[in-house]
């Protein structure tokens, strides 16, 4: 199998250079992202393999569907990137649906705790001798409420880790479950008494801004906000006006509505054009960081084992079940 490799960075090639090599895969290797632009450089390959800031809209997955590539490998458990709709009966997605369920909730906790407990003004005040402990004071998690959004399989880790901080949890899923050591309750419940909010479902018509202005108005003063998710689960306007009316104690954004093009790459050279971006990172209690939570060596190896599996399995006629069909889009 010809599989076009778009927006690798060095790390990936680590990764799947030598595992695509054992399965006899030919991988061309592409820094580009996938995009409208770039879509055409798949010609002559049998699958693609993307990641969360490609995107691939119903016009490319035509586009693609007559250059003959037969699917689209996604190295993330998200697919709100691709039109799952378009592609059906054209081309087939299949994805990663669970790598580290748990690098991805031990970095919500750390961006928490950094929030809180602003390590990271501290490191950088030591590092020059400024022993002052001025504006560096947070609270206690131990006994406070945290509100879990989605409690899927990150969900259920972070609700693990908070158990492990004894905080009392509050969650919302459509979806319930049994058997977690958390209370659910209506997402309105859960802005108005958690302390903490972190968000853990998936970028969907229903959840696009979830976090918008009305629902910052609910949420106690001095609330800490943590997305790991997607960005498009906060409207960036409304977390702006929050910050500035000064309703949040502390906000950690793994992820960004406006992230393609900016995150994975080095722009310190560039002058920034997104002004919410930049006013967001004026903010001292407001922490970004660039989609990089599921980075650990372990999520790493999983990502790239199970994309090369199913591209095995789409190969030698397996069965796909990591295949995202479109009973699975709203
Ligand atoms: P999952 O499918 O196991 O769980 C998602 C949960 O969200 C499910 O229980 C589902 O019922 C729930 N959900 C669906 N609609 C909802 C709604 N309207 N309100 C509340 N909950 C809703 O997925 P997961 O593996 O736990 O991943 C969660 C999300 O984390 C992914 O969709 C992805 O966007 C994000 N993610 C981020 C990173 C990162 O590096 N930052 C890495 C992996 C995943």
């Amino acid at each position: 199998m010809k599989i076009a490799f778009y927006g690798t960075k060095p790390y990936d090639r680590v990764w799947f250079e030598p595992m695509g090599k054992e399965y006899g895969f030919d991988i061309h290797f592409i820094e580009s992202s996938c995009n409208r632009e770039t879509v055409f450089m798949a010609k002559g390959y049998d699958a693609i393999c993307i990641f969360v800031n490609d995107y691939v809209n119903a016009e490319m997955i035509d586009i693609l569907y007559e250059m003959n590539v037969k699917a689209i490998l996604l190295r993330s458990a998200g697919f709100n990137n691709v039109d799952v709709k378009a592609a059906e009966d054209k081309i087939i997605i299949l994805r990663v649906p669970s790598y580290s369920p748990e690098a991805v909730a031990e970095f919500s906790m750390a961006m928490l705790l950094t929030v809180n407990r602003l390590t990271h003004k501290a490191y950088n005040r030591t590092r020059d001798f400024n022993m002052s402990l001025n504006g560096l004071m947070g609270v206690d998690l131990n006994e406070k409420t945290a509100g879990v959004i989605g409690t899927g399989k990150i969900g259920q880790s972070m609700i693990r880790i908070l158990n492990g901080f004894q905080m009392h949890v509050l969650c919302y899923d459509p979806f319930p479950i049994e058997g977690l050591e958390a209370e659910y309750v209506s997402l309105e419940e859960l802005f108005k008494n958690s302390d903490v909010i972190s968000l853990h479902c998936p970028l969907n018509s229903d959840t696009r801004h979830i976090i918008n202005k009305e629902a910052i108005a609910l949420m106690k003063k001095g609330v800490y906000l943590v997305n790991t998710s997607r960005g498009g689960l906060i409207d960036t306007d409304a977390l702006i006006d929050g910050m500035l009316e000064g309703r949040f104690g502390g906000v950690g954004l793994d992820v960004y509505e406006e992230e393609e093009g900016v995150f994975y790459e080095d722009r310190s050279n560039d002058i920034i054009t997104d002004d919410n971006l930049a006013r967001l990172m004026t903010f001292p209690n407001v922490l970004v960081t660039s989609h990089m939570g599921f980075f650990t060596k372990e999520a790493m190896q999983a990502i790239a084992q199970v994309t090369l599996e199913n591209a095995y399995a789409l190969e030698n006629g397996l069965p796909l079940v990591n295949q995202v069909g479109k009973e699975m889009v709203s």
